[in-house]
């Protein structure tokens, strides 16, 4: 969503399941830079691996469904996040390619959320977006996973930041903004529904949930307490979801100035 990113001589290159995979350097400083404690490196590195397996999931979802419609699809990970290569197919194909990111997002948030329930080490009444653990659960393991009664640190801070990451981005992708996964259903659906005023709803419906969203996250920026609130990222969606907005907003502007 931030334009095509040139491959360059650093970029990771690897297949996983026959799919190319590209992982250009700005992936990983911009993960580093979303994981960042100065004083626990190890607990950047643990988190930077998480957005790394969140994100490849995620595209993985979007590839796989491309390459079952029948066309060869390639991975890019770039500025916190990534793009899988795709093709138009029909409007009911285009649905199911943009909901499989977020669909296989959510899959992996249950392959997480499963071994923690069945080895008992999230407290009842924890949430998944706050977890807090069982430390008595934990006490019987082997040394390398958990430490006496505090547990690993660091497969807690795993367990806890990969819930966060992977909720938060798959939810913010299914929302109907342009060019989202969630803004890309949204237009195929209005298209489909509405030939004549399709782009124009589904624009519409993208500057209103992008403004509230930027409007939000200013506003949890200034009130970190609130339910929901996105802490000091509330500058960084703001920023986003506003701009956006403003693209959607550009667009209508252009469309309907073709129309009169
Ligand atoms: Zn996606």
């Amino acid at each position: 969503m931030f334009g095509s990113f040139a491959p360059t001589p650093y970029d990771l290159r690897f297949q996983l399941l026959g799919i190319p995979v590209r992982v250009h350097p700005i992936f990983w400083l911009s993960s580093a830079y979303l994981a960042w404690e100065s004083e626990h490196l190890d607990r950047v590195a643990v988190r930077v691996l998480c957005i790394f397996l969140a994100v490849l999931v995620h595209e993985m979802g979007h590839a796989l469904v491309t390459r079952r419609f029948g066309w060869q699809p390639e991975i890019v990970l770039h500025m916190l996040g990534g793009y899988a290569t795709s093709m138009r197919h029909s409007t009911w194909k285009d649905i199911a390619v943009s909901a499989a990111g977020p669909g296989a997002g959510f899959l992996l948030v249950l392959m997480i959320w499963l071994p923690c329930e069945l080895l008992d080490i999230l407290l009842p009444g924890s949430t998944l977006l706050s977890p807090r653990f069982n430390f008595a659960a934990m006490q019987n393991w082997p040394e390398a996973i958990a430490a006496g009664t505090t547990g690993n640190e660091l497969v807690l801070t795993a367990i806890d930041f990969s819930f966060w990451f992977n909720i938060i981005i798959n939810l913010i992708n299914i929302l109907p903004v342009v060019p989202l996964d969630g803004g890309q259903i949204s237009r195929e659906y209005w298209l489909w529904a509405k030939p004549r005023r399709g782009m124009e709803i589904c624009l519409k419906l993208s500057i209103v949930t992008g403004g509230a969203v930027a409007a939000w996250g200013a506003y949890s920026m200034k009130f970190p307490d609130v339910a929901w609130s996105f802490g000091r990222n509330g500058l960084f969606l703001g920023v986003m979801f506003g701009y956006l907005a403003y693209l959607s907003y550009e667009e209508l502007q252009k469309s309907s100035g073709r129309q009169w």
